[in-house]
């Protein structure tokens, strides 16, 4: 269904308030199939008005500007066929940090906290941490990884690398913006060839840490809408099994990871076995540890390389 000709000549008959402006766009995109509607409009009006959600309600009955309505109108438009808010506002929030986001990268989601909290738990177990922790993260896309551990652990130094060039300059702008750009070394790359400068230094970094691609590739038609036509396919497709990243990272990172170094995945919930397993059969690690997210289901793996 297409709720954008509705909304567009919504306001026409009366001057727009926040308040009717919110219940016909939030209208229209539960129309359109949006189930978060009235948030989304929320976000969106507020992004528009530049000020925050609360805000909103203060001003509720107040007249608004016709240059504001037209571009609200033109957002939920968007909005009604599936562009992601994150996409339309440039910014989503994680580890309550605001970041910076554009459709070269994978919008962060919360469930990624949990491999930020986990690594951290981690980091604060490690006796070395006062002689420099040196951490890897492949595939940073925003930075939200690497700027959050940055941090919550000044002492840490990151390297943070992808494949794309477009989605390290977000990762560069957000760590700027958090003030922990020079602890941060950027690197594009196919995974470890990011790095590949270091190789003459085996067994360099304390821990490695990834939320890589792990969407198999014949899921990827049935992925929200949201996600399938407006977030990077290089950001999401695994493969065939959607474990392909696992099992070049879990071939190669021994040669980067120091002696007792740690690795921690992302995971898709029913993968937890099967990443365990590459960990076993890999020989050299041992540990593996799954830990489960807030609504219950596997989401982190981590590892320890044999000393
Ligand atoms: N770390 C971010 C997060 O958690 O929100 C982004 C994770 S996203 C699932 C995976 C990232 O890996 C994308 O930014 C993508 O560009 C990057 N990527 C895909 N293939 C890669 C490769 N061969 N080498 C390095 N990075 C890659
Ligand atoms: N959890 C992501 C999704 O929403 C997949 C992310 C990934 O492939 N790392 O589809």
């Amino acid at each position: 269904m297409n709720g954008e000709p509705e909304t567009l000549s919504a306001f026409g008959r009366r001057p727009a308030t926040p308040r009717r402006a919110l219940e016909q766009a939030a209208g229209a995109l539960s129309r359109a199939g949006i189930e978060s509607a009235r948030l989304d409009a929320e976000a969106l009006l507020a992004h528009v008005l530049g000020v925050t959600r609360e805000r909103l309600y203060l001003d509720y009955d107040a007249p608004l500007a016709a240059d504001r309505q037209e571009r609200f109108l033109s957002l939920i438009a968007r909005r009604c066929r599936g562009e992601p808010v994150a996409y339309l506002t440039g910014r989503r929030e994680f580890w309550s940090l605001d970041f910076l986001v554009t459709p070269a990268v994978l919008v962060p989601r919360p469930d990624t906290e949990l491999l930020v909290e986990t690594a951290v738990g981690l980091i604060g177990e490690a006796p070395t941490l006062e002689l420099g922790f040196k951490i890897l993260e492949l595939g940073t896309g925003s930075g939200a990884i690497a700027v959050s551990l940055a941090k919550e652990k000044p002492a840490a130094e990151i390297w943070a690398t992808d494949i794309s060039p477009a989605a390290l300059e977000v990762a560069r702008t957000n760590a700027s913006r958090h003030g922990v750009a020079h602890k941060i070394h950027f690197c594009a790359g196919d995974l470890f060839e990011a790095v590949a400068y270091l190789t003459g230094r085996r067994g360099f970094f304390q821990m490695i840490v990834s939320n890589p691609p792990y969407v198999r590739s014949e899921e990827f038609d049935r992925l929200p809408r949201d996600v399938r036509d407006f977030e990077p396919r290089v950001a999401l497709d695994g493969g065939p099994d959607g474990l392909d990243f696992y099992r070049r990272i879990v071939r190669a990172g021994r040669l980067y990871l120091a002696s007792s170094g740690l690795v921690l995945f992302e995971i898709g919930e029913d993968m937890a076995d099967e990443v365990v397993r590459l960990f076993t059969d890999a020989g050299c690690f041992t540990l593996a540890r799954v830990y489960r997210d807030y609504s219950g289901r596997d989401r982190v793996v981590s590892a320890r390389k044999l000393p």
